[in-house]
């Protein structure tokens, strides 16, 4: 373990398959840098099996508690299995730099990476509006309370599937290149190409409401660069 770690995710060491053992001092297994990695996520990938073999598939997620969420459609192969309790393996990536050493062997990416065991619970029906509000509000905080609300049918024809979070590892590379010592004199550019998920200007849809942008889109807008929406 790290010496960030202080508190493992499920409260015990890290499990036999999520002890990482290449790079280990990269290597978090507290909840908060977990957490935080997940927070910073619109997708992951979910890994599976079946008759027909090995699958990995993005999809859309968000984190309530110590849970990751997904939603779908009840006619989704992946979401059917899952519901059904098949073992599945999570992961969530975000690149956050190029790193070019002055060696071809040391290059590298910085990241932030988690990875997660286990078999997901359905959300039963008394939940799954406000998991999938929270969904919304993941997305764009406080819009779950201005959009129609699904309605009956649509609530009906989605599965709603949460993770739970207790076995967990995360990996988190930063920094520049760790060139061997007989290759700092190498005459070439070493360093870091930075590397960010960045908003755009936001792009209305048609006629707009009257009573104005609402403050996460005036947000978005300040991150993109000042667009003025
Ligand atoms: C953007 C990116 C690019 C990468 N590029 C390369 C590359 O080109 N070549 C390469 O060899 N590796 C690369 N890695 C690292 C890679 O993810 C693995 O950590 C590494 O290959 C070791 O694999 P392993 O099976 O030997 O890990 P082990 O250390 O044996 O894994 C044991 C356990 O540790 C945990 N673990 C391992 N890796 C991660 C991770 N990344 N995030 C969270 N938990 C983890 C899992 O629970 C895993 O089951 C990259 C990672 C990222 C995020």
């Amino acid at each position: 373990m790290s010496s960030t770690d202080t508190v493992p995710v499920n409260g015990k060491a890290p499990s036999p398959r999520t002890r990482v053992r290449r790079i280990a001092e990269r290597a978090h297994y507290d909840r908060d840098t977990l957490y935080a990695i997940l927070d910073a996520a619109y997708l992951c990938h979910i890994a599976f099996a079946d008759e027909h073999g090995v699958h990995c598939i993005p999809t859309a997620c968000w984190r309530e508690g110590d849970h990751l969420y997904i939603h779908g459609s009840n006619g989704s192969r992946m979401l059917r299995l899952a519901a059904e309790g098949a073992q599945v393996c999570v992961t969530v990536t975000h690149l956050d730099g190029l790193v070019l050493a002055r060696s071809a062997f040391h290059h590298s990416m910085n990241y932030r990476s988690a990875m997660i065991y286990g078999a997901f619970e359905v959300v039963g029906a008394d939940r799954k509006a406000a998991a999938l509000d929270a969904f919304l509000n993941h997305i764009a905080q406080g819009r779950a309370h201005e959009v129609r609300a699904g309605n009956r049918n649509e609530l009906a024809a989605t599965t709603v599937l949460r993770l739970p979070l207790d076995e967990a590892a995360a990996k988190i590379r930063t920094g520049g290149p760790k060139d061997d010592d007989e290759d700092l004199g190498h005459p070439v550019w070493a360093g870091v190409l930075p590397l960010a998920l960045k908003p755009l200007a936001p792009e209305p849809d048609g006629a707009q409401p009257a009573d104005g942008v609402p403050g996460y889109v005036m947000e978005w807008a300040g991150r993109a660069g000042g667009a003025d929406q």
